[in-house]
């Protein structure tokens, strides 16, 4: 492929990040989406009560379950999450329905709760009462208990919870340990919790009132639309609040912790204005975040997020790593919560996503070689991962796989984002950030699946952009290129520099990759352009106005902006006395449309390893920390 271009002054610095994200909103107002009234929607009443010292929870759950099809049901399906945790954590005493009559109901092997119900005719309402017991187990994690330190109990995923319909069927997901399956509708949550007045309790909606009887307090809380309630309780929290743009953020931290208990609050309201602003305005009143001791690093909920104690500890987390947390857990609000998608089957459209939030966090917030040095850092974990003896698998691989294989992290997480971020760069700033709030102002409040991704983003370009979500959504290429040549005529006729560059697209398959390479030309000022580079030898005329300096180097993607393999990225431009000395014809020759890949980079990394450091010294291993 030969490609020709003239550069001008007014060319320069096309690929440079924008200063401010905000600019890039003057283009569309982001404006909420209306909220799905109680009429449209599940509703779930649930009342309580806890016992702290057997760890256990009893009470009923009312749920009145909307049948939104044009079919007929006989029966309801809900998850017993729990119970994948540990075995009989929730146990079912008996389930009525409005006229108080018993229902028949089986629990299957996967713990998925089977009722046989009277017809439920379409737009109908069905009304069943639960009474059940949950014993949570003595395990750090986020449907359980610790007092390892502190006592900490968490409710996540506690309760029976319905099935979503989806496809004309029950979405049955087995659970995940390594990750999500929690796939549910959104629904009003109306929950009273009653335990002894020592438990500090931490509910994932609005309070709406706090009642004494005796020794005794009830937690009344209000929720919706939301896709889950959960809820932590320690007789040790402190709590720190503050009401910031209508909505109460809570923090629930261990006494030793108050600095960061604190800080927790700054990091949110940083997280609320800046994903308010690119993905949905926050529709809720409040949200809080409560300390745990866990094997994870951080756990998503609606309006409640769960952070690892290790990263209120200074001494363990630098205060960049404890951003990185919180405002991924918060970026879950928009990407599974808002905006649902099945996590078991395409867990890449909310981690990849919470992953690129906090990029986006650490653009707006940090300064630039931070933010470059960061995702630096994360996309050599997963070429380190890619490169060994690892398996690699593409980025739409769902928890079937994930759960049960090496790579959840360096694929889902770490690729995930910096795939996003090639997104980012290949559509342009304007398209991309117009996409998202298109994405997010279509699947709000109910779900998206990577087609509908696909199909929202790609509605955005002109060009057709399939190729880009064919190789690194649904193929595992790493993209590597070398410059062979550069070579420059003094064209004085057209006061030109003829610069003339050859560039190689390394590759194993039968056809090469495509993708948009940034090119930059060092002379007295800097030239950037881009070029899509997309057979195995690509020759790249470029001219460059004789006033504007003599060209000195050429560098292929000099801030490593795609996902490539280190190798050679720069190269003196040596003159020549006649143009075109490199053609594609009298290379083509030399050259297959299968090469095989050198093991080892050439020369000239200098420019990767200073941005590369800067990363070093910022940034630790996040592996074994899934958030
Ligand atoms: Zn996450």
């Amino acid at each position: 492929m030969i490609i020709f271009i003239t550069i001008g002054i007014g060319n320069q610095s096309s690929q440079a990040i924008s200063d401010s994200l905000e600019e890039n909103f003057n283009i569309q107002v982001n404006t909420p989406v209306p909220i799905p009234t109680k009429d449209e929607l599940h509703h779930y009443n649930i009342s309580v009560y806890y016992e702290p010292s057997t760890h256990s929870t009893t009470g009923w759950t009312n749920i009145s379950f909307l049948n939104k099809e044009a079919i007929i049901l006989s029966n309801l399906m809900l998850h017993l999450w729990g119970n994948d945790v540990e075995s009989d954590s929730i146990i079912i005493h008996n389930i009525y329905n409005e006229t108080n009559s018993l229902l028949n109901y089986v629990i299957s092997s996967s713990n998925k709760l089977n009722i046989t119900t009277e017809p439920i005719l379409q737009n109908q309402r069905y009304i069943i009462y639960i009474n059940f017991t949950v014993n949570l187990p003595n395990i750090p994690s986020r449907f359980g208990y610790s007092d390892e330190t502190y006592l900490t109990q968490a409710f996540g995923n506690w309760y029976p919870i319905l099935a979503l319909r989806e496809d004309g069927g029950w979405n049955l997901n087995p659970y995940a340990n390594g990750g999500e399956s929690f796939y549910s509708e959104m629904s009003y949550i109306d929950i009273k919790i009653t335990s002894d007045n020592s438990e500090v309790i931490v509910g994932a909606g609005d309070l709406q009132e706090v009642t004494i009887n005796g020794n005794e307090y009830t937690y009344y809380y209000t929720a919706g639309p939301v896709r889950d309630f959960t809820w932590m309780a320690s007789p040790d929290y402190l709590v720190y609040s503050e009401l910031y743009n209508g909505v109460n953020i809570s923090s629930y931290y261990y006494p030793e912790h108050s600095e960061r208990g604190i800080s927790v609050v700054d990091v949110s309201k940083k997280s609320l204005d800046l994903f308010s602003e690119i993905f949905e305005p926050y529709p809720y009143n409040s949200m809080s975040v409560g300390e745990i001791d866990a094997w994870f690093g951080g756990m998503e909920y609606n309006q409640l997020v769960m952070i690892n104690d290790i990263y209120y500890n200074e001494s363990e987390r630098g205060y960049d790593r404890f951003e990185d947390v919180i405002s991924h857990e918060w970026a879950h609000t928009w990407n599974t919560y808002l905006t649902g998608n099945n996590p078991y089957l395409d867990p890449w459209l909310d981690e990849s996503w919470a992953m690129y939030a906090s990029s986006l966090y650490f653009e707006e917030y940090y300064n630039n070689d931070y933010y470059i040095g960061r995702l630096q850092f994360i996309k050599q974990d997963y070429l380190d991962f890619a490169s060994g003896s690892n398996t690699d698998k593409p980025l739409s691989s769902g928890m079937d796989y994930w759960d049960f294989n090496q790579g959840t992290y360096e694929v889902v997480y770490a690729k995930g984002m910096v795939v996003i971020d090639m997104l980012r760069y290949v559509m342009g700033d304007i398209a991309f950030f117009e996409a998202i709030i298109d994405y997010y102002d279509s699947f709000s409040y109910t779900t998206a699946s990577t087609d509908d991704f696909i199909e929202i983003f790609s509605n955005h370009t002109e060009e057709d952009i399939t190729w880009f979500f064919d190789q690194f959504l649904y193929d595992t290429i790493i993209l590597d290129y070398e410059i062979t040549s550069a070579t420059m005529y003094k064209n004085d006729s057209s006061n030109n520099w003829d610069i003339t560059l050859g560039i190689l697209n390394y590759h194993n398959s039968d056809s090469p990759p495509i993708m948009k390479v940034p090119i930059s030309i060092q002379s007295n000022n800097n030239f950037y352009f881009d070029v899509i580079i997309d057979e195995t030898f690509n020759e790249i005329h470029v001219s460059v106005p004789q006033s504007l300096g003599k060209p000195t180097f050429a560098y292929l993607d000099s801030d490593w902006q795609v996902l490539r393999k280190q190798r050679t990225i720069q190269l003196v431009i040596t003159e020549t006395d006649t143009p075109g000395v490199i053609t594609s014809s009298s290379l083509s020759t030399s050259i297959t449309s299968s090469i095989e890949t050198p093991t080892t980079p050439t020369t000239s990394l200098t420019i990767i390893f200073i941005l590369f450091g800067i990363g070093v010294l910022v940034l630790r291993r996040r592996k074994g920390n899934l958030q």
